[in-house]
């Protein structure tokens, strides 16, 4: 067997390893259009604000790991340009070897989501960075180092430009956060969103909510950036984080079927409509775990899990994805914001019916020190259903996100959370779980 494998990061990097775990004997070819693989994207905003500080350390394999370690054929500075599906070959673009081409029996498509840079005046400015790569934070760690770097402003309250926010000013800059919509954290809903943009303002930043970017000027050493309000800021930076695309040009011809923003259609088996081929990772659309509508939601998580079973399916098991909750977890400073399932604006679009409540256990007993409250939100259908959570708060939110995305994941109900029997002790939690009150209300 011939595998070939677009991308070496997240997905790409987890179908190698676990098809090489499947299969001693495949030939397996990785072709990586950048200089790395398989880097830490989820640290990349850490290191630039100096908590993580060996850049070493971003890296999780190498090539010359990856290929001694697992016998892969790791082929970087290889972009694959196009792909004939019907004669089996990709054609790519190395560096080193020019253009050729490669044939294959199975190939796996992983090559990720891009940042989107809106076509505005004054886009092209090099103040305007993206993050995405290890290029991109070399580019924008060496501009924050330089010490007359003082004022940055950040486009796009999504996770990526919040954790560039934090760790901007953990650098000691004046930040300023630009959101076009009525809150930041587009999955959570407006009520709990506030907490953590009151964080943010705390912590000395700069919220503009409901106002987007009308144009860039440099004026001198600065950038100037007009809001749709006509209100101006200056910047020495800035970071520009309003969401990705599909990196899937490359596809055009190739009768990969693709959705209407570029998204590559697979079948719960990560299948194509092109035999033997699969695709995982941020450039698929998948199945959303609750609404059961198409979506895509480009996390780590979904990725791993994706490439794995790509893998299984190539190697004759038999495995299937069944969709993506969307959990994901954030660090504001020193709170937490983590949710699960479906928010209050993805069922009203879906038309499904629910009811919520909201309540503000403590983190563990309160008689033992430390006891914050958590603001825990949920989420569910009239028949029990549990169709989401949303928790923030400074202790104790990541295992009672996680504990209701395991419900949700398991077809649990309101029910089920009173009766699950979670560890308890005072320095821990409380007698009867934040988790198991959420339960009790919603009865
Ligand atoms: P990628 O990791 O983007 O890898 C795709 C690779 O394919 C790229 O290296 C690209 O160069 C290569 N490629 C593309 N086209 C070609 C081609 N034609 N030929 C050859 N190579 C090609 N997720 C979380 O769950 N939690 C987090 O905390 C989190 N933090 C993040 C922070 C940042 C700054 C970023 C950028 C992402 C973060 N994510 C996080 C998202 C997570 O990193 C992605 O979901 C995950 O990396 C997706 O994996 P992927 O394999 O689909 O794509």
């Amino acid at each position: 067997k011939k595998i070939i494998i677009i991308g070496g990061v997240a997905g790409g990097a987890s179908t190698a390893a676990r098809l090489r775990r499947l299969d001693e004997k495949a030939e397996i070819i990785m072709f990586e259009r950048d200089e790395f693989i398989s880097f830490a994207n989820c640290g990349l905003p850490y290191y630039i604000g100096e908590r993580i500080k060996e850049r070493d350390r971003l890296f999780v394999q190498t090539p010359e790991a990856m290929k001694a370690r697992f016998h892969i054929d790791v082929r970087i500075h290889s972009e694959v340009i196009h792909i004939d599906t019907d004669k089996k070959v990709v054609r790519v673009n190395s560096k080193l070897r020019g253009i050729y081409e490669e044939s294959y029996d199975y190939l796996v498509l992983s090559p990720g989501a891009k940042a989107i840079k809106p076509n505005i005046p004054g886009i092209e400015s090099s103040k305007i960075l993206t993050l995405r790569n290890i290029p991109d934070t070399d580019r924008i760690k060496s501009y924050v180092d330089q010490k007359d770097v003082k004022n940055a402003v950040v486009i796009g309250g999504g996770f990526i430009g919040v954790e560039m926010v934090e760790n901007l000013r953990e650098r000691g800059l004046n930040v300023t956060l630009v959101e076009a919509a009525p809150h930041i954290l587009a999955p959570f809903d407006s009520d709990m969103a506030v907490i953590p943009e009151k964080e943010l303002m705390d912590n000395g930043v700069r919220l503009i909510l409901g106002d987007g970017v009308k144009a860039f000027s440099e004026t001198g050493d600065q950038i100037e950036i007009t809001l749709n309000s006509d209100t101006k800021l200056r910047a020495d930076i800035v970071i520009l984080a309003i969401g990705v695309l599909p990196d899937t040009t490359f596809l055009k011809e190739s009768g990969i079927e693709v959705g209407a923003r570029g998204h590559i259609i697979v079948n719960e088996r990560m299948q194509t409509n092109k035999e033997g081929v699969y695709a995982v990772g941020d450039a698929v659309e998948v199945t959303d775990y609750v609404t059961k509508l198409k979506t895509a939601i480009p996390l780590a998580g979904p990725a791993n899990k994706q490439g794995r079973i790509a893998a299984d399916n190539i190697a004759g098991r038999n495995s299937s994805y069944k969709g993506t909750q969307g959990t994901s977890i954030l660090k504001v400073f020193g709170l937490t914001a983590a949710s699960t399932g479906a928010n209050e604006r993805t069922l009203l679009k879906a038309g499904i019916p629910y009811k919520t409540i909201t309540i503000h256990p403590v983190s563990h007993a309160s008689y033992y020190p430390g006891a914050v409250p958590i603001t825990l939100k949920l989420i569910f259908h009239e028949d029990g259903r549990i169709l989401g959570a949303q928790g923030v708060g400074y202790d104790g939110v990541d295992k009672r996100i996680d504990v209701i995305a395991t419900v949700i994941r398991l077809g649990g109900t309101v029910e089920d959370l009173t009766e699950l029997e979670l560890s308890y002790a005072p320095p821990f939690s409380s007698a009867k779980d934040p988790v198991n009150m959420a339960g009790y209300v919603a009865q």
